[in-house]
Parts: structure tokens; sequence; C-alpha cells
């Protein structure tokens, strides 16, 4: 098959979809890759780097679709790239279609086969193309949360692991999942007092199994968070209703008990935040106080550390688009229901029943 990787034009997207490694395991299977030159120049990986393992590189983005039969990206399609496909084309990237009527019907108009990163599945029923990026944005948190606890920060002049001698800080993370776990994992590691809060009390015994002694869990009640958040320096909110917008755990007046200088790190501002003090903010400017409180609200926290996130991606996405290259996208989503849970788009018709109903479209 032929594969085109375009540059990604969303604003301050530094990632790319195949990194040379991927290429370099589509061009050993026999399929052709088409990068469009410049592509992963953000993250320093030069044409150079992908001509060395057998990629061509073209001028442009309509070169590289024409060119091309399955389109690999990392953020969905801008309209200048919805144009350029055609019912012949395959696209494998991130879609998140359900609050995005434009692009839905962009999509469906140009009659191609659209695969969503995010709806793919695994056995256990998981999201494991969105999983990797929970894992960046967990791991982040901790370090973006001990940034800001900094003095010249306009932090509390706090270091989360303390020292010999003086306690360390108190970090209270709330959702003990993929990216809860991720920053438990972090703050651990800086040896600061960690305290995970869930509303799944089997979720609780594995965190307690799993950190033994390392961290402490607690039910997630409404008095149990705003004891939490009142004693805490660093909260971190890592909370998910699958499909639903993140609950509002800590209200205006649980901020109101907070120190002076304490940092809270919304990560689930993707689903609305678990703060109600919470409002998106972007990597230029990504944090604002409220009653003395820094917020760290950033939607998209894995584009900070593209490099690393595009392996991570590409980590997951890779096996994917091996199987789609090597059978075609209608053979290899038949052969595997994970991979044709990802199916979005085909044929001039939304294909997600989730999706659809989102859009309000029939299934
Ligand atoms: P996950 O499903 O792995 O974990 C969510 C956890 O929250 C689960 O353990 C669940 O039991 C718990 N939970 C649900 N309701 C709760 C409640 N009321 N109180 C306490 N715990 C509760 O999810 P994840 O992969 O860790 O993702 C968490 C959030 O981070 C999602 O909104 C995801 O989209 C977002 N995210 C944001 C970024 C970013 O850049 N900001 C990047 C990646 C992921």
């Amino acid at each position: 098959m032929r594969v085109g990787v375009p540059k990604e034009i969303k604003n301050h997207e530094y990632r790319v979809g195949l990194t040379p490694g991927s290429v370099a395991e589509l061009t050993a299977a026999g399929h052709t890759v088409n990068i469009q030159t410049g592509a992963g120049l953000g993250i320093d990986f030069s044409d150079r780097d992908y001509q060395a393992v057998g990629a061509t590189i073209l001028p442009d983005a309509p070169a590289v679709f024409r060119d091309s039969d399955m389109i690999v990206k990392v953020k969905e399609p801008q309209a200048s790239e919805i144009a350029l496909l055609e019912p012949r084309h395959v696209l494998f990237t991130y879609l998140h279609l359900a609050p995005d009527p434009d692009q839905a019907t962009g999509l469906m108009k140009s009659g191609a086969t659209c695969i969503a990163y995010e709806t793919v599945t695994s056995r256990t029923g998981a999201l494991p193309l969105l999983k990797p990026m929970s894992e960046v944005a967990g791991r982040m948190s901790v370090q973006v949360g001990a940034h800001y606890l900094e003095k010249e920060q306009g932090g509390r002049g706090v270091l989360l692991g303390g020292v010999p001698g003086v306690a360390p800080a108190k970090v209270a993370i709330l959702g003990g999942g993929v990216s809860g776990v991720n920053a438990a994992q972090m703050a651990v590691g800086m040896r600061a007092d960690v305290t995970i809060y869930d509303i799944s009390n089997d979720r609780l015994a594995e965190l307690d199994m799993f950190f033994s002694s390392q961290i402490k869990t607690q039910y997630a009640s409404s008095a149990a968070i705003a004891a939490a958040v009142k004693n805490a320096h660093l909260v971190i909110g890592a909370v998910l209703v699958p499909g639903a917008a993140a609950p509002k755990l800590v209200t205006r007046d649980m901020v109101k008990t907070m120190k002076r200088g304490s940092v809270l790190v919304d990560i689930a501002i993707d689903q609305g935040g678990c703060f109600e003090t919470s409002h998106a903010t972007t990597h230029e400017d990504p944090v604002f106080e409220v009653d003395g409180v820094i917020h760290y609200c950033v939607a998209n926290m894995p584009g900070a550390v593209a490099r690393t996130s595009a392996f991570a991606l590409n980590n997951a996405t890779l096996p994917f688009a091996l199987r789609l290259a090597n059978l075609g996208a209608e053979a290899a989503m038949r052969a595997d229901p994970h991979l044709a849970n990802g199916l979005n788009v085909m044929a001039g018709k939304i294909r997600h029943q989730a999706v659809a109903e989102a859009l309000g479209h029939e299934y």
C-alpha cells in the first residue's frame, strides 16, 4: 500500500503521524511511504532520516494525498486536508468527531474511510490508542505541578520531596486510572506524600497492592476530597467518566480553603475539567490564579513533550497501521473487531454508534 504522512498543520502541533522507526517497519513490509518535506522537523526528524529508511519525500500535502492510499496523522484533519480526501483514501488519526459536526460533515462528503485512534478498543475494553497520551499527561502533571510550586512562578515555594528534617509536600490525585497512576509514580519518585482518591473500590484495592506503602488510598467522597484539597500543596485532577463531562469534584468553596500558592493541575480539562474553577488554557498561557491558587489547565499537555509523545503514540498505532497496510482497511477491520471499533466514517456515513448518537445522525 502507499502510505502518506502530511506535516501536521494544527497550531503548535509538532508530533508526526509516523516516526522514522515506524516508516522502517512499513517499508520493510513492502509498502511505499510518502512523507511531506519537513513533517518531522518540529521534533528533529529530518527528511534525510526518513529517506534513510526508504521513504519518499514529497513537496506538499496535495502531493502526499495524491500519491497515497492511506493517510496517517496525529490530529483531526483541518479543512484544507479534508478537501484533499477522496473515496479511495483511508484516514487513520485522532478525529474526536462527537463535538465537531463540521469535521464530520466534511469527512462524510469526502467519501473516505476514516478510522479514529480514540475509538479503537482492546480486549479489556480499554482504549489503547488514547492510553499513551494519558500516560504522558499523568507523568507531566507532577513535573508542571512541581514547577509552579516554585516561588518564582507564583507558587508557595515548596519542594515536592522536602529534605531531611522538612516534611514533603502533600499531593492529592483525584482518579486512579491511567493518568492518575502515572502521576502517582512520578510523585512517589520525587518523594512527595501521595494520596489517590477514586470511587472504584476495586481500583483502590489494585492501587494499594501496586504501590504498597508508597501511597495512601481513600474513597473519593465529597468530605474526603474537601479535606484533601484543604491540606494539599498539589492537587491533580485525573478522573474520567467515559463519554461524559468530568464530574466537578472540587467546588469553588473548596478552592477557597486551599493554601495560598498551592497548585491545581486539571488533566481532565479536555472533558470540561473536575475543578469548578477550571477553564481550558494553552501552552502559550498555561496558568491562571483563583483565590491565590494556581490552576494549570492545558487541554493538550502531550504537545509540550512532542517528541516523547510521538514515539509513545507510534508504539501504540504502528501495529494497527501495519495491519491496515498489509490487509487493506476492510479486511483488516473484518479480522480485528477492535480495529473495526475505530471506524467512524465510511462511504459518506457515520459508522460508529456513539459518534452518530452524539452528532444526532442515524446509525
Ligand atoms: P481512566 O479511565 O484511566 O481513569 C479515570 C479514573 O477516574 C478511573 O479510575 C475512575 O474510577 C475514576 N473516577 C471516575 N469518577 C470519579 C469520581 N467521581 N471520583 C473519583 N474518581 C473517579 O482515565 P485517564 O486515561 O486517566 O484519563 C483521565 C482524563 O485525562 C480524561 O478526561 C482524559 O481525556 C484526560 N487526558 C487529558 C490530557 C490533557 O492533555 N489534558 C491528556 C490525556 C488524557
